[in-house]
């Protein structure tokens, strides 16, 4: 008998099955009876890209980098790895890593890479003067403004994942081929944010996906579920996003039909965000049938027409909608979140679609193993550690390093690079504890809204603080979960 034929007997029956990918997730209680208007974000939020997007922009930056920039040839060898980069990563300018870092800032060990191979963690720890902490003032911050450029930058765009693998991909040519090279030009010239790439880039994007919906847009169904029920129960909505009007009409009209500027009481295109939620200098402008900008003043907001730029505060007096009836729905946890959270008072609501494949991995029996396990070994550890004797010392040592192989292994079951995007070892991620404090409700997509009553009312589940005894039961009812107990409970008490 082995250790995982024990372990199977303290997982509780049917807990590998417990998570449901159409799920919303609440870290705050939210009232949807109280929610009278939706917004959204369009990329990523209204329409969700396939894969095959990320293949073609990775493609085009890179041939971008070999054309215009004079890169060598031979990094044309290099394809795009699906699946090597994760959203939420740091990227260390000036020493060319690819990095995960924890909420407090800690690098976590193991995830560190230079082109396409890890770092060992004792090079890691030289390279950053003995400690794994990144200080906070070197990091891009938000809007990736920090004075004197930032050292290390976080990728928080579901677009900037092809833009991790061609930096991964062209240090990774440069060290094996042993060619001396800067880092920061590298950075500057791939980066989308920074050279002139993105605007290229952009606009290659905004054609393929025009030029072929269905095979870059998924489910838009869903999304045209979605507004319909919204509507038909006399929700208000409205659409802020920075792509164009062309662009967002071709992906509507194929999603939703001809008429979908009914759906919508105010449309805002190349809003500019984040500086849409901080800055009031750039008023509205209208466009008309043809797409060309007016000249007047913007004096309302009236349904039916399409706006370009504007600014939040402009909104605010226009519309009047304030504070918590208002839901606002976006990938970006910086540039669509956090200042409506922090500044506004909107609620918000956070698209994750890398939730439907991490939420599978958790509900696997090897996961879910190897977690119990983690735990037992960590609790015993916990308390042997306080015997000095040589032979406590030797077993001490060996959990130890069962301790850090389990924790490898469970990691290498999200993605082998960099694991989860939600947890370090043991701590949530810094992707994590932003997607905690900038969103009220978190979902792998807007679909996930068709599970729910529009009055439902979301309840965290409240997890013990370090200092909490947990004295309380778990929700039985937490909309997170399926309730397999529940039924259980009920047929007991009919005995
Ligand atoms: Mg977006």
């Amino acid at each position: 008998m082995g250790v995982s034929h024990l372990l199977s007997d303290v997982i509780p029956p049917g807990a590998c099955n417990l998570l449901n990918s159409s799920t919303i997730y609440a870290n705050n209680e939210v009232n949807l009876a109280e929610v009278d208007i939706y917004g959204f974000d369009y990329d990523y939020t209204l329409a969700l890209y396939s894969n095959a997007l990320n293949t073609m922009i990775y493609n085009t930056a890179r041939g971008f980098l070999i054309e215009h920039f004079k890169y060598p040839e031979g990094i044309c060898k290099y394809d795009y790895i699906p699946n090597f980069a994760a959203r939420g990563l740091h990227y260390d300018i000036q020493k060319g890593l690819l990095m995960k870092i924890d909420a407090f800032h800690y690098i976590q060990p193991g995830t560190v890479y230079r082109g396409l191979n890890p770092v060992p963690d004792e090079e890691v720890l030289q390279l950053y003067g003995g400690t794994y902490h990144v200080p906070l003032q070197q990091d891009s911050g938000f809007y990736g403004k920090v004075k004197g450029g930032p050292k290390v930058k976080q990728f928080m765009d579901i677009f900037s994942i092809p833009e991790m693998t061609l930096l991964a991909a062209a240090n990774d040519f440069f060290i094996t081929n042993d060619i001396e090279y800067d880092p920061v030009h590298l950075f500057k010239d791939v980066s989308v944010s920074e050279a002139i790439g993105m605007v290229h880039l952009k606009g290659y994007m905004y054609k393929w996906v025009m030029e072929d919906l269905d095979k870059f847009i998924l489910r838009g169904e869903e999304t045209d579920a979605v507004l319909h029920r919204l509507v038909s129960q006399g929700k208000k909505l409205f659409l802020i996003t920075n792509s164009p009007f062309s662009f967002v009409d071709k992906g509507m009209t194929h999603m939703v039909g001809k008429n979908w500027r009914d759906f919508f009481d105010v449309v805002i295109v190349q809003a500019d965000k984040p500086h849409f939620f901080t800055d009031c200098i750039k008023p509205f402008r209208r466009l008309d049938g043809n797409g060309d900008l007016r000249w007047e003043r913007i004096q309302s907001l009236e349904k039916g027409q399409i706006y370009k730029q504007g600014n939040l505060f402009d909104f605010l007096r226009l519309t009047g909608w304030r504070g918590s009836k208002v839901l606002y729905f976006g990938d970006h946890l910086y540039s669509d979140l956090a200042d409506l959270m922090l500044r506004h008072g909107w609620r918000t609501a956070a698209i994750v679609p890398e939730l439907e494949q991490e939420t599978k991995v958790v509900c696997t029996d090897r996961y879910a193993l190897n977690l119990t396990w983690l735990q037992a070994l960590t609790g015993l550890m916990e308390r042997l550690q306080t015997h000095r004797d040589p032979e406590s010392k030797q077993v001490f040592q060996e959990w130890q390093s069962e301790r850090e192989e389990l924790r490898v292994m469970t990691k290498n079951l999200f993605n082998p690079q960099f694991g989860s995007i939600f947890r370090t070892c043991h701590n949530p991620t810094y992707f994590s504890r932003r997607l905690c404090r900038f969103s009220d409700l978190y979902m792998t997509s807007l679909s996930c809204l068709l599970n729910y009553d529009l009055s439902y009312t979301f309840y965290p589940r409240r997890t013990p603080l370090q200092h909490e005894a947990p004295l309380w039961m778990d929700q039985l009812c937490t909309g997170c979960m399926k309730t397999p107990y529940l039924e259980e409970i009920q047929a007991e008490s009919d005995i």
